[in-house]
């Protein structure tokens, strides 16, 4: 048998992130991102092949740093699962992937006051037109160069591989991407995962419900956040009755191979509509749908930081009552709200941006920021 190396980590092969838009390449979550000119895998190769050699690779530095300090890394979990007969593989570069991660691009009918350019074509239309007067976020609001041809790319490189674990696709809007149905009738994988904002039409929806077919699994991430107008201005775009009704129409027609995920992304506005919120959720939640909170680090305006210290009681009343149910998050989120602190000047900032953004979009700012 084959000695593994003291530096090998399976994730480096077990997991590809690609972004044919920004030139990205990189595996494991945990590893650092590079920038690639002529292949995808040009430095990924290169760092598997320092790993087998018995090198750190600074691409790792995460676990590195972890292990120097006596810490369990993420690697030494990777390695608690490996199975060692199938380490041959790996050194001569013969394993497929078990998960892959493209990204669709930035097309998006939507413009979330959390999201950015990055993700958002319509938020890249509005800062290219005019950009927002922001301080403490300014990078997140930066556009970067883009490639073309970001889906004849996915396609072409994801036909290279004989089979995928799992496909990952992360936008932009996915149902939104008229090359979406296409990519996934292309790929050949077990598992599909993905993110939408639901606003689609309901031939779209049948046309999503009859793809799931041909994979074992997929996983839906549904994004919302909070009920009526504050969700329709958090996430711009939204017609929340239409979102209703689709979510609706989803569930009732699910095949058995098909997880829903509410994923709840909750921001210093948001979270002011818990109560309300959790009404509609809970009675939804079941075998095939589950609800995922999380909370909003960046932009920080619109973090925990810019909560007003008045609104925590209820708050945290309204999350102990979720602690029967079985939800992920909340415990993470009664942390959050409880332990963070208010800044006077991130909002400030909150408040100058909303009013701004409210004005270019002519909407009304749905509740009292103060
Ligand atoms: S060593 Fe750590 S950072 Fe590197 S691939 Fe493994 S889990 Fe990821
Ligand atoms: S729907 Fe998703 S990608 Fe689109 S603007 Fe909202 S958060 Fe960003």
């Amino acid at each position: 048998m084959h000695k593994i190396p003291d530096t090998f980590c399976p994730a480096k092969w077990d997991e590809l992130y690609v972004s044919f838009e920004m030139n990205y390449a990189y595996s494991c979550c945990k590893g650092k991102t590079t920038k690639f000119t002529d292949t995808v895998l040009e430095f990924v190769d290169r760092e598997r092949w320092a790993m087998l050699q018995g090198q750190q690779d600074p691409s790792c530095d995460y676990c590195w740093n972890v292990e120097q300090e006596g810490g369990k890394s993420l690697r030494h979990h990777h390695l608690e699962k490996f199975n060692a007969d199938t380490f041959s593989y790996y050194k001569h570069n013969s394993v497929q992937p078990k998960l892959v991660q493209v990204s669709l691009g930035n097309e998006c009918n939507f413009q979330c006051t959390y999201c950015n350019p990055k993700f958002s074509s319509q938020w890249e239309h509005d800062v290219n037109t005019r950009p927002y007067q922001v301080f403490s976020d300014r990078f997140f609001y930066a556009i970067d160069p883009k490639q073309p041809d970001v889906m004849e790319n996915n396609i072409k490189f994801l036909g290279g591989f004989n089979h995928i674990g799992t496909l990952s696709i992360i936008g932009g809007e996915p149902l939104f991407n008229k090359k979406f149905f296409y990519l996934i009738d292309t790929v050949n994988a077990d598992e599909l995962q993905l993110s939408t904002n639901l606003a689609v039409k309901q031939d779209t929806l049948d046309r999503f419900l009859r793809a799931c077919n041909k994979f074992n699994l997929v996983t839906l991430r549904v994004s919302i956040d909070a009920t009526g107008s504050i969700a329709e201005f958090t996430r711009h775009g939204l017609d929340y009755a239409v979102f209703c009704n689709n979510l609706n129409y989803l569930i009732a027609n699910a095949p058995a191979n098909l997880k829903i995920i509410i994923g709840s992304v909750m921001s210093s506005i948001t979270i002011r509509d818990l109560s309300e919120f959790s009404k509609m959720v809970i009675p939804l939640l079941g075998k095939q749908v589950d609800w995922h909170l999380d909370y909003c680090r960046d932009p920080k305006i619109q973090s925990m930081h810019t909560l007003p210290d008045h609104y925590k009681t209820d708050i945290l009343d309204e999350l102990v009552k979720l602690e029967k149910f079985d939800i992920r998050g909340v415990d993470m989120l009664q942390s959050v709200v409880a332990n963070t602190t208010f800044n006077r000047i991130l909002h400030q900032e909150l408040k100058h941006f909303m009013q701004e953004f409210s004005q270019r979009k002519n909407i009304e700012i749905p509740l009292c920021l103060d």
